[in-house]
């Protein structure tokens, strides 16, 4: 029960930190001794804002891994053609994100993947949004390609890496590179999931990073026939 309680301890204490935010600015916002001005007013409801959706996508990571975890998350795999898997998720990123710079690249075009395409999606979604947190203005490069009878996806961006020594834990429940993270908004939780999803796969989701140079995830899962094989 050890790691329960880590896990507990871990949980309740992300979870305090932005509702103490939240508690915080609104009883002092609400106290009657003290008038603000619109512009203080102002800044305590965008911290309120900000630490409720913290606190908001906190809560979907934990159920998510929790589910993940437990094994109740189901995985229906079907062929999922990847050049418009890619697009897809592009197009809607492009909607949220204004300076998204993506490259992607499916060879052969009609590559096909067995997966379950809500999960894959929540997988790419993420790495798209590590590089734009943590390595801003650097291309991220996707490739998809077979790889003996293995379906490969890289997703590589050009931005500061992260030191060795952390890529052993980079895949651990709430851990995050202190250098890299300070200033950024996440759970530490993201990569926990993108593993466990591709393990629910059946696929394996490895790390290379090299400092000054950029971070590279390399994801394996199996192919599906495409039209004209098999
Ligand atoms: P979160 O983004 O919520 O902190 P993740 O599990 O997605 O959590 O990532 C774990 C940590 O790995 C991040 O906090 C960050 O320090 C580091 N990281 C992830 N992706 C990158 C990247 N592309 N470049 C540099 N550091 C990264």
């Amino acid at each position: 029960a050890r790691l329960q309680d880590d896990f507990i301890a871990m949980v309740s204490h992300e979870l305090k930190t932005p509702l103490g935010f939240i508690k915080g600015y609104t009883t002092t916002l609400l106290r009657k001794d003290t008038e603000w001005d619109r512009e203080t007013q102002q800044d305590f409801l965008e911290i309120i804002d900000d630490e409720a959706d913290r606190l908001s996508e906190l809560i979907g990571n934990l159920l998510d891994s929790y589910r993940l975890k437990s094994g109740s998350a189901e995985f229906k795999l079907v062929p999922v053609p990847l050049a418009s898997f890619f697009k897809n998720i592009f197009d809607r990123l492009s909607k949220k994100e204004v300076n998204l710079d993506i490259e992607i690249q499916v060879s052969p075009t009609d590559l096909a993947v067995m997966a379950d395409a809500k999960q894959l999606s929540q997988v790419i979604e993420n790495l798209i949004s590590n590089a734009s947190k943590y390595a801003p203005n650097s291309t991220v490069k996707i490739h998809a390609s077979q790889k003996d009878d293995k379906l490969l996806i890289t997703i590589a961006d050009s931005g500061p890496g992260i030191p060795a020594v952390h890529l052993d834990h980079i895949f651990k429940q709430f851990y995050r590179v202190p250098e890299r993270s300070a200033g950024v908004r996440g759970t530490g939780l993201g990569l926990y999931i993108c593993k466990h999803i591709i393990e629910g796969h059946g696929g394996e989701i490895k790390i290379e990073s090299e400092l000054n140079k950029g971070t590279t995830f390399h994801i394996l899962l199996e192919p599906a026939d495409t039209a004209g094989k098999s």
